[in-house]
């Protein structure tokens, strides 16, 4: 990243940065928060709208039922307490693409509150951060800058996301870098994806991040003020912008300034943060009671009901995957990044001979090529049962990792499943004993060294052996007799 002008790091290291975070998270309901237009990104402009949602006089919300039941799934997927009585109300202020004049928010009653998330603290521990209340509240409409050809001097509304669904997640100001900024939004989002609440998707504004952050020096008792950057559109682009505000909120304090509280937007061309508008904290959005809604009253029957969709949540689950299936933490992790994908492992995990195996092949060889084809897990020419019977032909060492590279290559090449092609190919294996035991003594006469240290005691020098043998036959040999001969052979040589 580039900035101004950069501070040396024994300056930075007399500041502490305070980080908290607001994260707007639109929910994948089927229709809008309190009409029934449909809650779908994008279609023709004006058309996902009604009297409700353009707030003409007289027309009448009424509350999703959906948006509040994903809203206290995602609260207690949180750690947050979902309170019996919560209120909407009315955040009042003028903008063009808001027909209303005014937000339908939850003020002083929030939904939920006093939630946590761990991050970890870079020694192997973790460090709470608190979520000081996640409220429901409605989008707005989208102003259009461009696309026309007199947008040179004309903005056109949009109000296809007028009334979507929202649910804002407030963090306290206890994140101190902006790695762990980044760690936090990377966890939420996983969470909100795994509860099915949205689809995070931050290029059509799904998830969308705004960030207070202030500096003071290290052991001072009282916060800096605070600027907020607004509406990152990437994580990474979050971190930059923390990394570009902490220096330049440092070079201010450092030159005798002092930082202006104020709201800030990131280019991420420049990687830096510009001023938007200043006095935000005049900003009075006169909220009161929305009249027009009776209090959200959510008993202990209804949460209950709700929280039966709660699903194991990732940090729990790779925990549980490590145990059950003997995966490494790196391993479980990358699995349990996606629900989806955890699923469909877990699933062939339990049919296969050895969950293992089948972790291998998705990280070792499916990923890999999924990847390099452009293509997503669902697309994958590899099936799932296609990795079930690949991993047991390992397991059962009916073919040689070499061998199976080759078939998997195929199947990528003509986008056929595994079944058909190990059926075509067959890969010729051989499992004559004497014709492996040939070779095993060609490759121990050739290799006195590694014979040496076998004989010392370093048992683990077989796998070299194998290998050589294993390359000597051209991938053909059959690898669970060869293991066994390997080690037979080398303990009487
Ligand atoms: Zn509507």
């Amino acid at each position: 990243m580039s900035t101004a002008t950069l501070s040396p790091s024994d300056v930075l290291a007399k500041y502490q940065p305070v980080i908290g975070l607001e994260v707007h998270v639109q929910l994948l309901t089927r229709t809008k928060a309190f009409c029934g237009c449909i809650n779908q990104y994008g279609g023709e402009p004006n058309t996902h709208c009604c009297p409700v949602c353009l707030g003409l006089p007289g027309a009448l919300p009424v509350l999703n039922r959906q948006a509040v039941e994903f809203a206290v799934l995602a609260s207690t997927a949180l750690h947050c307490t979902v309170n019996e009585d919560s209120v909407f109300a009315r955040k009042n202020y003028f903008y063009p693409d808001s027909p209303k004049g005014y937000q339908i928010s939850q003020f002083d009653k929030p939904l939920a509150e006093n939630g946590w998330m761990d991050v970890s603290d870079g020694n192997g521990g973790t460090r709470r951060i608190g979520i000081t209340r996640l409220h429901m509240e409605e989008d707005a409409g989208k102003s259009v800058h461009d696309g026309f050809s007199d947008s040179a001097n004309r903005t056109y509304i949009d109000l296809n996301r007028c009334g979507t669904p929202l649910v804002e997640i407030v963090s306290e100001p206890d994140l101190r870098t902006p790695e762990e900024a980044y760690e936090y939004l990377t966890k939420l989002k996983e969470i909100l994806l795994y509860t099915g609440v949205s689809d995070c998707n931050m290029e059509e504004g799904s998830l969308r991040c705004d960030a207070n952050i202030s500096v003071m020096l290290k052991g001072a008792e009282q916060y800096g003020t605070k600027a907020e950057v607004k509406n990152v559109n990437s994580f990474r682009f979050i971190r930059d912008a923390l990394h570009f505000e902490i220096e330049r909120q440092i070079d201010v304090v450092e030159s005798g300034g002092r930082v202006v509280q104020e709201s800030r937007l990131y280019n991420s061309a420049e990687c830096r943060t510009y001023s938007m508008r200043s006095k935000e904290a005049a900003h009075d959005y006169r909220y009161f009671p929305e009249p027009d809604l009776p209090s959200l009253h959510v008993n202990a029957a209804w949460r209950d009901a709700i929280l039966v969709n709660l699903p194991e949540l990732p940090e729990a689950r790779r925990a549980r995957m490590v145990a059950d299936y003997d995966l490494s933490v790196q391993d479980a992790a990358t699995i349990a990044n996606s629900r989806a994908f955890a699923d469909e492992f877990e699933t062939a995990a339990k049919q296969a001979k050895s969950a293992k195996r089948v972790a291998n092949l998705l990280l070792g060889e499916l990923i890999g090529r999924l990847n390099a084809a452009g293509i997503e897990l669902a697309q994958s020419p590899v099936s799932m049962p296609g990795i079930v019977q690949a991993a047991d032909l390992l397991e059962d060492g009916k073919l040689s990792s070499k061998q199976l590279k080759g078939l998997f290559d195929v199947c990528f090449e003509t986008r056929e499943d595994f079944a058909a092609v190990y059926e075509r190919e067959k890969p010729e294996q051989i499992s004559d004993t004497g014709a492996i035991e040939t070779m095993i003594d060609e490759v121990i006469a050739a290799n006195p060294k590694q014979l040496e240290q076998y004989r010392g005691g370093k048992k683990t020098v077989s796998a070299f052996f194998v290998g050589q043998v294993m390359r000597l036959s051209k991938g053909q040999a059959n690898p669970a007799l060869l293991n066994e001969l390997v080690v037979k052979k080398l303990d009487i040589a």
